[in-house]
């Protein structure tokens, strides 16, 4: 890609951006499964359509000054599989005793709302667009607004291919543009500092 195309692209971010004080950056985890190479077959304990956040991360950037001013981090009880599979706990690091003392998604989504008050005219991004789609699960088996429902939402993934080319995940992302990782990757407090790393990155 030319750099002029480089230069457009990311005056088209600046442009999209311009309305808003805030970015926040989020990250979720959710409950999942998956089959081991070593077991024999059988059904998964989580399927897609189920899947339910355990974890929100959300890391506030101001964008007049491109600082992190802000994070909210919690734990989310599952109802439909209220259990973590092995797999998920080794792959997210979360363990059983994090979400069972946790909020359930509308407990959650009520002290999400209380902290985003305090930085309004704001937008959020997520590394792709399987956040919102989560929230929008989740939102549907409480029977509640999905959390960050009216704000506008943003791909850093899109943005990121549109600047640099091959897509690549979120760790690869981070470490390709000279960062460093910080923390504990699949933790959505941890994904959701290295989104904002790379929002900073490319916006600075
Ligand atoms: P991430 O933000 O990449 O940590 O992924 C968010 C959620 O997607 C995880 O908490 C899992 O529920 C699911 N997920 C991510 N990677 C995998 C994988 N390799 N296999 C199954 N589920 C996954
Ligand atoms: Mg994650």
């Amino acid at each position: 890609m030319s750099i002029e195309a480089k230069l457009l692209h990311l005056q088209a971010i600046q442009n999209l951006l311009a309305p808003y004080r805030y970015l926040y950056c989020v990250d979720l985890e959710a409950t999942c499964d998956e089959i081991g190479e070593s077991e024999s077959p059988r059904p998964l304990a989580v399927v897609t359509d189920q899947m339910e956040t355990i974890e929100i991360g959300l890391v506030v950037i101001d964008l007049e000054t491109l600082e992190i001013v802000d994070e909210f981090q919690r734990f989310v009880r599952p109802q439909i599989n209220p259990n973590l599979t092995d797999f998920c706990k080794q792959l997210t690091s979360i363990q059983q005793t994090d979400v069972d003392g946790a909020g359930i998604y509308v407990e959650v989504g009520q002290e999400l709302g209380e902290f985003i008050a305090r930085y309004p005219n704001a937008a959020w991004a997520s590394w792709g667009d399987y956040d919102a789609r989560q929230l929008e699960r989740d939102a549907g088996f409480a029977a509640c607004p999905s959390l960050l429902s009216g704000l506008q939402h943003f791909n850093v993934r899109k943005w990121h291919k549109g600047l640099y080319d091959q897509p690549k995940s979120l760790k690869q992302t981070v470490e390709s543009l000279g960062l460093e990782w910080l923390g504990t990757h699949h933790r959505g407090i941890d994904d959701a500092r290295n989104v904002a790393s790379i929002v900073k990155e490319m916006l600075g």
